[in-house]
């Protein structure tokens, strides 16, 4: 080959490499040799909440909206412009003040923007006489320990020792959060107007 790219047969020294390094490595732990490659990527992207936009305002303002389909009566937790069942169209009404986690996650990465917000957890959201789910971010106290247990191994150097600690207290955070616990949203003070506006929190 006309130009030296470094092998590594672990995956972790391939991305240092190719995160941190020349941007290029060949990763050679399994049958065959891969060439493995950093794109830089960065664009704007224009979103128009179009239907969804009362929802938006709604929520900029601290308050959760639902829609109902105006036939049948079915209740969505999110925008829903038509109803699922039968096609309708619907109406906003007041989401409850709040609800019950129905499933939950512990999240140590994230895709793109994303990333820097881990270690995060995302809930379904069950609200009484609702028929769908929301799904939303969670900070209960035990995910803010995670994220400056994450900010503290950054500022010190992760080792192998501090990673399993992590990953150790990633798992016990994940047990430890309860699917049926009561919570309620809280309201971003500076709106950006998409889905990260609200997050829920235990209810005490
Ligand atoms: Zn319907």
């Amino acid at each position: 080959m006309k130009r030296q790219v470094r092998r590594f047969e672990k995956y972790r020294d391939v991305m240092n490499e190719v995160l941190k390094g020349s941007g290029v490595a060949i990763y050679s732990g399994g049958k065959k040799e891969i060439v493995i490659k950093k794109i830089h990527e960065s664009f704007d992207y224009i979103e128009s909440h179009a239907q969804d936009t009362p929802y938006f305002m709604a929520l900029a303002d601290g308050k959760l909206m639902g829609s109902k389909c105006s036939r049948c009566g079915r209740a969505y937790a999110t925008p829903h412009a038509y109803c699922s069942e039968c096609g309708t169209g619907t109406d906003w009404f007041d989401l409850p003040e709040g609800g019950k986690i129905h499933c939950h996650s512990v999240s140590k990465y994230g895709g793109g923007r994303f990333l820097k917000q881990a270690p995060f957890s995302l809930i379904l959201v069950k609200f009484e006489n609702v028929d769908s789910y929301l799904m939303a971010e969670y900070i209960p106290e035990e995910i803010l320990e995670l994220k400056r247990m994450k900010k503290e191994k950054e500022k010190t150097g992760a080792d192998s020792a501090s990673d399993a600690e992590y990953n150790k207290k990633i798992w016990e955070v994940y047990y430890k959060i309860k699917n049926g616990t009561r919570v309620k949203p809280k309201f971003r003070r500076d709106p950006h107007f998409d889905v990260r506006d609200v997050y829920f929190v235990p209810v005490e």
